[in-house]
């Protein structure tokens, strides 16, 4: 229990260490401390030089710290590397391994015990502890590094990115100006970054130029006073209810609000052109690491009323609104933590060139939105980088390969604007495919609808030659509301959607929020969203909800006849039965009371494991069904679609994958239903190919990835495509799937579909 309070102590010293070479040291200083070992040392590899550098060290030679190397695959250090797993030896300089450190007394300690740092499968150095005696350590001690050093790694890779961002250390994991995230969604784009954040999170707020230093000095002085003059009338307030001691932490809260130094310490850093909240971070958390390094119990705990007073102070520097004040300038490229599709919206498009999100994946909600919006995304690159640092930075999205570039240079500028006019022209070029059906080389019609959630999309899928839309996510509109809309907002939207595509056919879903669709105003808190209330056990367990819902689309499509009714995350035939009675209920009800009520062919999203199993029972309830590969690879395969750290595990090419399609699809022909295929998946080429040997009737995709998909079709017939599906069927792994695909697209000529992006040098 001691050594877990240690622990924690030393991930929390790093954690606010203010440059890799203090962070480095307080993990050797609190590991000596911890094993009351003789030395504690940290190695970090150079790979540029193929060495590994003595970064800090508690015992050995400290003033050797960053000069001594030692080269990749010798001493002990370079076999801990190599087995990435733990050495632990009783007598080191008589081992055969060893090679003692040059410049350092290394032969005086016999019992040597290394740890691998390894973040991202990818070793950043070795974790040391030495002693004098002749002995192993413990397990326990073992134990205790190994912990260590899997919990610092992340700390130790960003302080990493940050040091070569800023060009001040001898060891660089990574190229000064780039950085690796996930692809979410396709394109290029150059522009200027900025930074959504908490106004509620100190540690969130990020530097940026003050126009007017004396005004953001006047807004400080307010806030001090105003937050300083809130504690005093508290303890007055209060007062009578008030022990004297409470009464004297209210006035030493004023106090410390008021404290002179710390607002001495805000106005320097404003005077030097950083604006009131990116200085007064800087001046708390400075206080705070000062107060969190004492030795005494009860000062230690002050850094806790510091920070408290610090959110409380930029709370009236930055109202909750502040963010609604946001000045996007041309080209914003959007940055956020966990940005929403909320904040999405809250861009004017035409301002908008990029994406780039701390958390999530392609198959985030978010990422979804980008792709639909033709807008480059990167995701899930906290970790990596510095999410503050990235505010106002001129920024390069590559979110082909999920590759983000800081400052580029002129060379690179160039190369990424090739790339542009590349697609625009491949766009051009596909654009003349736009009213020509998509049919395959043997004469088989595979429509092609979009997938939509905003206005917005309508008019890019009509652009793009939509044959209809397959899936009209219903919750977006939800999403950027304060408020359920009421019944007749929703006929309105509904009315709209089914307006402009009108003869063609429009899937409207019912509701699906929870996993990461959230509504501000029908908060559900829970330890695993995707595995609970969502989509139809909402709108059951809610039927005021869902029969709004109902009664607003079979209004909106009263003398059109385009709706077809999607309902998601159908887990047991029960749901479905139960959904059924209440739409047949609602729609009897409407048809007495006004003409042209007609129940609309209905579908179930085919996304979770037991609606494979039971397709049958499902295609023999339902007019259609529609496979949603984006929650049906999670849940089959076990991996968080919103998880960066597994999205190398989520693949639709996947065995599993491919096979549950198979036995949906016989499925549903079994019962002559035909099956759309929906996910984003479909959106991929190499997906598509195969879908088109399994004989699915059509796809809907993201308007963005229309033009391509049409081109794959009207490229391949279908016997090739089942050809390809026999030959995917004999394969173990996914990988090899995906490159047997991607050589039948190359073979047919379509390559310009297989590395879009790839043109772009690696900085
Ligand atoms: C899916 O799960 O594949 C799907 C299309 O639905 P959503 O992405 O909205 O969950
Ligand atoms: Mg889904």
């Amino acid at each position: 229990m001691k050594k877990l309070t240690e622990l924690h102590q030393i991930i929390q010293q790093v954690s606010q260490a203010e440059s890799l070479e203090s962070a480095l040291q307080a993990i050797v200083a609190g590991v000596r401390n911890t094993l009351h070992t003789d030395a504690c040392s940290v190695y970090l590899s150079d790979q540029a030089h193929s060495h590994y550098v003595l970064m800090a060290s508690e015992g050995l030679n400290a003033q050797g710290a960053g000069k001594l190397h030692l080269r990749h695959s010798t001493g002990l250090v370079g076999w801990v590397a190599e087995r990435q797993e733990a050495v632990n030896v009783r007598n080191a300089p008589a081992h055969p391994r060893y090679c003692q450190l040059q410049g350092t007394d290394e032969e005086a300690y016999h019992g040597f015990l290394g740890v691998p740092i390894i973040h991202r499968q990818q070793l950043l150095g070795v974790l040391v502890a030495q002693q004098c005696a002749q002995n192993r350590f413990k397990k326990s001690e073992q134990a205790f590094l190994s912990t260590l050093a899997t919990q610092l790694a992340g700390s130790i890779a960003l302080s990493l990115s940050q040091n070569a961002l800023q060009g001040s250390t001898q060891v660089q994991s990574n190229s000064p100006s780039q950085y690796e995230g996930g692809a979410g969604a396709p394109g290029i784009a150059m522009g200027t970054g900025v930074l959504v954040f908490s106004t509620l999170d100190l540690d969130q707020v990020p530097d940026r130029t003050a126009e007017d230093s004396e005004a953001e000095v006047a807004a400080l002085q307010a806030a001090v006073d105003g937050v300083a003059a809130d504690f005093e009338l508290l303890a007055e307030r209060l007062e009578p209810g008030l022990s004297a001691e409470d009464r004297a932490l209210f006035r030493a809260y004023a106090l410390i609000a008021r404290s002179q130094e710390l607002f001495d310490a805000t106005v320097h850093r404003i005077r030097q052109g950083n604006w009131a909240p990116g200085a007064l971070r800087e001046s708390i958390l400075e206080h705070v690491r000062l107060f969190e390094a004492m030795d005494d119990p009860y000062l230690r705990e002050r850094a806790h009323d510091i920070r408290d007073i610090g959110h409380r102070l930029l709370a009236r520097l930055l109202p909750s609104d502040a963010s609604c004040e946001t000045d996007y300038p041309p080209h914003t490229i959007l940055i956020g933590e966990n940005l929403s599709p909320v904040d999405l919206a809250a861009v004017p498009t035409e301002r908008l060139a990029g994406v780039v999100s701390g958390h999530g994946s392609s198959l985030s909600h978010l990422a979804i939105l980008a792709r639909s919006m033709g807008v480059p995304a990167i995701m899930g690159i906290t970790g990596d980088v510095e999410l503050g640092k990235l505010d106002g930075t001129r920024l390069i999205v590559d979110g082909y390969q999920g590759r983000l570039y800081l400052n580029p240079g002129e060379s690179l500028q160039k190369d990424c604007r090739r790339v542009q006019r590349q697609e625009k022209k491949l766009s051009q070029e596909l654009q003349s495919l736009r009213d020509l059906p998509a049919e395959t080389l043997d004469g088989v019609r595979l429509p092609l609808y979009t997938n939509a959630g905003l206005l917005s999309d309508l008019s890019h899928s009509l652009s793009r030659g939509s044959e209809g839309i397959g899936l009209y996510r219903t919750e977006f509109p939800f999403m950027v509301r304060d408020s359920f809309p009421t019944e007749d907002e929703q006929y309105l939207l509904y009315r709209q959607v089914l307006e402009a595509f009108h003869p063609r056919p429009v899937t409207l879903r019912t509701l699906d929020i929870g996993g990461d669709k959230a509504l501000t105003y029908f908060p559900v808190q829970e330890a695993n969203p995707y595995l609970g209330w969502r989509g139809i056990r909402i709108s059951l367990d809610n039927p005021d909800i869902f029969l709004t819902q109902i009664r607003a689309m079979l209004k909106a499509n009263a003398g059109l006849g385009n709706l077809r009714l999607l309902l998601p995350m159908i887990s047991r035939v029960e749901d479905l039965d139960e959904a059924i009675v209440l739409i047949n209920g609602a729609c009897h009800e409407l048809q007495n009371q006004q003409d042209h009520i007609v129940l609309p062919p209905l579908g179930v999203m085919i996304e979770v494991p037991a609606a494979v199993y039971q397709a049958e029972e499902l295609a023999r309830r339902v007019e259609f069904l529609c496979i949603g590969t984006n929650d049906l690879t999670q849940y089959l395969l076990a991996v968080d679609r919103n998880n960066e750290r597994v999205a190398r595990w989520f693949d639709a090419l996947h065995p599993a994958v491919i096979r549950a399609l198979i036995q949906v699809t016989d499925a549903a022909r079994l019962h002559g239903k035909p099956v759309c295929v929906c996910g984003e998946a479909a959106g991929d080429p190499a997906v598509a190919l195969l879908l088109l040997g399994l004989g699915v009737e059509s796809l809907s995709l993201s308007s963005g990835d229309l033009p391509r998909i049409k081109w794959v079709i009207r490229s391949f017939s279908r016997q090739q495509g089942q050809e390809l599906l026999r030959l995917a069927l004999a394969q173990e792994q996914a990988t090899s799937i995906r490159a047997m695909l991607l050589q039948a697209l190359n073979a047919a000529g379509l390559g310009a579909l297989v590395h879009p992006g790839n043109d772009i040098p690696v900085a």
